[in-house]
């Protein structure tokens, strides 16, 4: 079988990091910027950066209701920080009038982890049972969300343990949809493209 093409949306954040991680794990990366240019891909992935100006230059580049189309109708979608946020249903502390794309039946809190610790490194154990996750994932979370409230058809990946506060979910799956809070394109640790790039294979 040919690679899969599985674009990034690039109109802002760290896009060149996912297209590298992507042809790590052989997939053909393709930068998305038009709506025809979707129609390339069999997945696409929403990279971290600010989910208000990616929103606001989806709507400039006029590929704003293409992408949340394509998410609709089951593409495999994997955002990353920002990109979480842009595929939550509904938003707590979004800028006004923010938009996203929604495609996860999920509340997401922007910049949920507060000033103090506006960026930080865990390591956060994932739940899929995969032997290739019994260890856990090193994560980098930068002004990251995390997940307050999710739908029945929502599986938690991953939650880690904020002192103070609790537990809090940092990575969703719903069918072949899933998030981060954090970053994994900016660490070698590929295996969560790689459990991406198994949803877009099927
Ligand atoms: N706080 C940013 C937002 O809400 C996300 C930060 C990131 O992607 N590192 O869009």
């Amino acid at each position: 079988m040919s690679s899969p093409a599985v674009g990034v949306l690039a109109l802002q954040g760290d896009v060149r990091e996912h297209l590298h991680a992507l042809s790590q794990v052989g997939a053909c990366p393709l930068a998305i910027r038009r709506a025809s240019e979707l129609d390339d891909v069999d997945g696409l992935i929403l990279p971290g950066g600010e989910s208000t100006t990616v929103a606001k230059l989806a709507r400039t580049f006029e590929v704003f209701e293409a992408v949340a189309d394509r998410i609709k109708t089951g593409m495999p979608t994997f955002g990353t920080c920002a990109g979480m946020v842009l595929l939550a249903d509904r938003l707590r502390d979004g800028a006004e009038g923010q938009e996203t794309f929604g495609g996860l039946d999920i509340t997401v809190r922007r910049n949920a982890f507060g000033r103090q610790v506006d960026s930080f490194e865990s390591d956060v154990q994932f739940g899929i049972d995969d032997p290739a996750f019994d260890q856990p994932v090193h994560a980098v979370f930068i002004r990251a969300p995390w997940v307050e409230d999710l739908g029945e058809g929502v599986d938690v990946l991953a939650a880690v343990a904020v002192p103070g506060v609790g537990d809090r979910i940092v990575a969703v799956q719903q069918g072949p949809v899933m998030a981060t809070s954090f970053h994994p394109e900016v660490s070698d640790d590929l295996r969560l493209h790689r459990y991406f790039l198994d949803l877009v294979t099927g």
